[in-house]
Parts: C-alpha cells; sequence; structure tokens
C-alpha cells in the first residue's frame, strides 16, 4: 500500500475533491487537485478520469513536475504537467484546486478578468483573476508560459479562469485553495446574479 508515509496529505486532497464534488463544484470524472511533496520537486495528484468522490490514496499518483509516475498504479491527470509547472515555478505554492465549477466558467465564457463584486474577494484574490483561452478540455503545454507569465508580472495572483473549461487557484494548503476556488465561485455567482438584479 502506497503513500502511508503521506497519509495526511491524503486525507487532505481526499477531503477537498469530496467537498467539491457534494458541492457540485466539479461533477463527473475531470478536474484535478494536487499537494507539493514537502522538499521533494514532486506531487501527490489525482488519477486520470477519477471522479473527485473517488479521490483516496488508490485513485491518487506521486509523480514528480514532469508527470513521471514515482508512486503509483495509474496515470496522473491529464492536468499534472500545468500543475508541475507552476510548482517549479512558484516555490511557495504547496496545492493547486482545478475545478469546472459552473458559475465561474459562465462568467469565463464573457469576460476578460473575473469582476470583484464584493469586498472580500477584491481582498482575497489578489486583485487580478485573469480569463485565458486554451483552446482545449486541457491546458495544453504550448500555453503555460503565458500563465506563468502572468504570475510573474502579478505577484498576489492566486487564481485564473480557462474559457470553455473551469477555474484553477494556488495557495499554500489544499484548505486554503480549496476556500479560494470556492471564493471564486461565489464571486461569479454573484456576479451574474447582480447582472440580473440591475435594471
Ligand atoms: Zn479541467
Amino acid at each position: 500500500m502506497i503513500y502511508l508515509e503521506y497519509k495526511e496529505l491524503v486525507e487532505e486532497i481526499k477531503k477537498a475533491a469530496v467537498k467539491f464534488y457534494n458541492l457540485r463544484y466539479q461533477m463527473s470524472n475531470g478536474g484535478n487537485l494536487s499537494i507539493r511533496i514537502p522538499g521533494q520537486d514532486w506531487m501527490l495528484v489525482k488519477g486520470t478520469d477519477v471522479a473527485f468522490d473517488e479521490v483516496r490514496a488508490e485513485t491518487l499518483v506521486i509523480a514528480d513536475f514532469d508527470g513521471n509516475i514515482i508512486e503509483g498504479k495509474i496515470k496522473p491527470s491529464k492536468e499534472a504537467l500545468l500543475h508541475g509547472a507552476i510548482y517549479r515555478e512558484l516555490p511557495k505554492v504547496g496545492a493547486i484546486m482545478h475545478c469546472h465549477s459552473p458559475y465561474a466558467t459562465a462568467w469565463a465564457a464573457g469576460h476578460e478578468t473575473l469582476e470583484f463584486s464584493t469586498h472580500h474577494s477584491g481582498m482575497k484574490l489578489g486583485g487580478y483573476v485573469p480569463v485565458f483561452d486554451t483552446h482545449s478540455y486541457a491546458v495544453p503545454k504550448e500555453c503555460f508560459p503565458m500563465i506563468l507569465q502572468a504570475f510573474r508580472e502579478n505577484q498576489n495572483m492566486n487564481a485564473f479562469l480557462l474559457r470553455g473549461h473551469g477555474q484553477v487557484t494556488v495557495a499554500q494548503t489544499m484548505r486554503e485553495a480549496a476556500y479560494l476556488a470556492e471564493l471564486v465561485e461565489e464571486t461569479a455567482q454573484i456576479s451574474i446574479l447582480a447582472s440580473a438584479a440591475e435594471k
């Protein structure tokens, strides 16, 4: 049985995944989430085609930042390469949440950035949440430089949206990354409801 050494990280990732499935922020078997393995250039990441409510030790994998399997019996998620590129670029990032939450994805369809519809979101989401066009169900490698460049130019950036796809948040811990993703979704929902309420 793998991951005994990383039991706490497995529990942390499973808790966030199941919560997001129950919130319907990630339905079906897409999305991805990962945690950096402390002291290594490795990550604990969801296996490909695994639903968020199926996340457990057996459906997770330890991979390096290029997606090569270190430990585990399942291929890492297709988004693992993007997560690896972010971990490599941003040493302070310890966890990444990617989900296809409906309001954030709907907002991205018609906007270039997330609008900070509440004081709380303006304060917590680093002041800038861009929308990227990546034209694919999984972010292709050629789009990584555009995303990493945005992080370089915006030191407080901790979230971005993918048009026609979903959202990604980064933080020190899985708990924080999940809360940021909930805030992105809440913010998009309020913006959409507010625009319907305006005359
Ligand atoms: Zn996705």
